[in-house]
């Protein structure tokens, strides 16, 4: 569930772009403006193509680039609409059975990617969540939402450059001004939170050309959108199929300005996705909060924040009945049709999820969503993911640097996943240390 939200809207003034604007009027960060009416901040006291003189030697020439094409199926990269994915696919490395992580949404698979660690580490289980403390459902799109270091961070602090250009006002919301430089999408992004993939990949090409970061990481969100809204109708697929076309052709422009400025034999492009997609029936839905309402336990003492294909449940009555209304909200959960599975967060350790994900977690079936609380209004649009469904994703390295041009292996049976991005780029840069603890991911290259 993307695009579309259930939690309390915002007055003008307030959100992400209004915090971006103040750090810039408050001096954290300069404003530095590029053609085309594009702009871009970096760290204050940092200029625009500024040098990273304290970068090791070794490793000061590489460039990665993260592209997230999100919402992408595996299998649409074989569709025959996106030759220049495929070819960076053919030509680089791949990870077939790659997968997103639970809560399969956008904003914890990005932070996934760029910590390299799972939710119960970072703080961010899923896209929105009921905020305890401030007694309301929340989008995770505030920095001191992720609660530990990120890649980003980390080779700022050993001299690299980095870049977001990131397409969705949540994400630069949560990755806030970690970036030693930022695109700045305010004045152009329209008013659906999300600016147009044409966009956001001339912000990504001037960003390249202009600071010339060693690491950029880049949303791109069109495939997401139009997956979003589609009806699975003529029309609607016609919509998503342009979309891919639209992507591909944007990427393949992307590469060849690498190759074109030289930069292609320095570089890496990871490329996958957060989560795929799955598209439900208007007669599919689940709505769970008159279920819990209608339930003498449970009436008025659960807050559920919906994530498309999962529903966050949350237990607000007294604790020492938690117990009890955890196991009456799973057995209630799980007769309603379309359930695909309850978990307790607490128990499923294997799930990762932190106590942020709520009491119980519920999955939907493929081909149904979630429409909390209001089963009409909630959430009317018919492609969503956050369950098992969407779990499969894209995801493959290409780039013309020796790393992977002599790599022997190109087609790997692990099962990769977006937490291994941030241990891929650190071991890339050669960054010592890690997060304390470790990387729950696994460096792929
Ligand atoms: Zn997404």
């Amino acid at each position: 569930m993307c695009d579309h939200t259930t939690t309390t809207p915002r007055a003008e003034g307030e959100g992400p772009f209004a915090a971006g604007a103040a750090e810039i009027t408050a001096g954290r960060r300069t404003l530095l403006t590029a053609g085309g009416g594009l702009a871009f901040s970096a760290l204050a006291g940092l200029g625009a193509g500024e040098a990273a003189a304290a970068a090791p030697r070794r490793f000061r020439d590489r460039r990665a680039y993260v592209l997230v094409v999100d919402g992408c199926l595996p299998g649409e990269i074989d569709g025959g609409l996106t030759p220049n994915l495929r070819a960076l696919r053919d030509g680089g490395l791949r990870w077939p059975r790659a997968t997103s992580l639970p809560v399969m949404e956008t904003i914890p698979n990005h932070v996934m990617m760029m910590t390299g660690v799972r939710p119960d580490r970072s703080g961010v289980p899923a896209n929105s969540v009921y905020d305890r403390r401030e007694r309301q459902v929340r989008e995770l799109d505030r920095p001191s939402d992720i609660k530990v270091g990120t890649v980003i961070e980390r080779l700022n602090r050993q001299g690299f450059r980095t870049g977001t250009v990131l397409s969705k006002e949540y994400l630069y919301g949560i990755f806030g001004g970690r970036a030693t430089h930022r695109w700045e999408p305010a004045p152009i992004i329209p008013i659906s939170g999300h600016a147009p993939d044409v966009f956001t990949m001339r912000a990504a090409t001037q960003m390249v050309e202009r600071f010339d970061p060693h690491l950029m990481f880049v949303n791109l969100g069109d495939i997401d959108r139009f997956g979003h809204t589609d009806f699975t109708g003529q029309t609607v697929q016609v919509l998503r199929r342009l979309a891919l076309a639209g992507t591909d052709r944007l990427v393949g422009d992307f590469v060849a300005m690498l190759k074109r400025t030289g930069r292609w034999r320095r570089s890496v492009v990871i490329v996958l996705a957060d989560h795929s997609m799955d598209w439900s029936r208007p007669d599919r839905v689940v709505s769970l909060q008159s279920v819990m309402d209608d339930d003498p336990l449970l009436a008025g003492k659960v807050v559920i924040a919906d994530n498309g294909g999962a529903d966050l449940l949350y237990w607000t009555g007294p604790g020492d009945q938690r117990a009890r209304a955890v196991t009456r909200m799973r057995t209630l959960a799980a007769r309603h049709p379309g359930v695909l599975e309850t978990h307790d967060p607490r128990r499923s350790r294997s799930l990762r999820l932190g106590p942020e994900v709520g009491d119980v977690l519920v999955y939907c079936r493929a081909g149904w969503r979630f429409s909390d609380p209001d089963p009409f209004t909630s959430n009317p649009i018919p492609g969503n993911h956050g369950h098992p469904a969407t779990r499969a994703i894209p995801f493959f390295i290409g780039g013309g640097h020796a790393r992977v041009r002599t790599a022997r292996r190109r087609s790997s049976p692990d099962q990769a996943a977006t937490i291994d991005v941030a241990p891929t780029v650190a071991s890339f840069f050669g960054l010592r240390g890690a997060p304390r603890g470790g990387y729950d991911g696994t460096a792929r290259l």
